[in-house]
């Protein structure tokens, strides 16, 4: 009866154990979805792409006085800003942490191309000007690319706002081209997007 009775505590203390390694498999943060890897590596990529936006807008306003350069540099900051509360959201490593100084990146690529417009952009206005319409274009091309690759409303949510406003931008670059009599022609997504894009209206893009 006695050893029983050690037994049955001792049993009592080994389900006791497991019930409560159970619990903790199933705990809170198990409900929060996880990205996949491509969906990932897309927003931290977006993220410092738009930071490239950014900084680029902030020298061409610096060196050409030019508001349309400082009014899209502000929106751009505004996109960071909603890709990092996704960053966030999902426990994510937030590159620009890394990287923070202007004209700095830690992707390579984004760091040759940084390099390669400031260059461009340094020549002239009008070619600053065609540096901010080749920004909106490559915007529109990877946040295309990352919406088809991902079904994740954060994700998806975030990305259409971010194209709205990327519209938006190509068509008040493309306005002071046309007043510098420059044609823009699309480098990344197609020239039937850009058109379509440059033939409707600013659009509302909400919060
Ligand atoms: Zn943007
Ligand atoms: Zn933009």
């Amino acid at each position: 009866m006695k050893n029983f009775g050690i037994l049955s505590l001792f049993v009592a203390l080994l389900l006791g154990f497991s019930t409560s390694c159970n619990d903790e498999e199933v705990n809170p943060t198990d409900t929060l979805v996880e990205l996949t890897a491509e969906e990932k590596q897309d927003l931290l990529y977006m993220r410092e792409e738009e930071k490239l936006a950014r900084d680029v807008y902030d020298y061409m306003y610096a060196k050409y006085g030019l508001n349309v350069f400082k009014n899209i540099g502000k929106s751009e900051q505004k996109h960071m800003d909603k890709l990092l509360v996704i960053i966030n959201k999902y426990n994510l490593q937030d590159p620009v942490a890394l990287a923070p100084e202007a004209g700095q990146f830690g992707d390579e690529d984004l760091q040759t191309l940084y390099n390669s417009l400031i260059a461009k952009g340094d020549v002239s206005l009008e070619e600053a000007l065609v540096v901010g319409a080749t920004i909106e274009d490559v915007d529109i091309f990877d946040l295309d690319n990352a919406i088809e690759k991902t079904n994740n409303s954060d994700l998806l949510d975030a990305y259409d706002n971010l194209n709205c406003g990327s519209r938006n931008h190509m068509r008040a670059f493309n306005g002071q081209l046309e007043n510098a009599n420059i044609t823009y022609e699309a480098q990344f997504i197609t020239q039937v997007k850009l058109e379509e894009v440059l033939g409707s209206d600013r659009e509302q893009c909400g919060q």
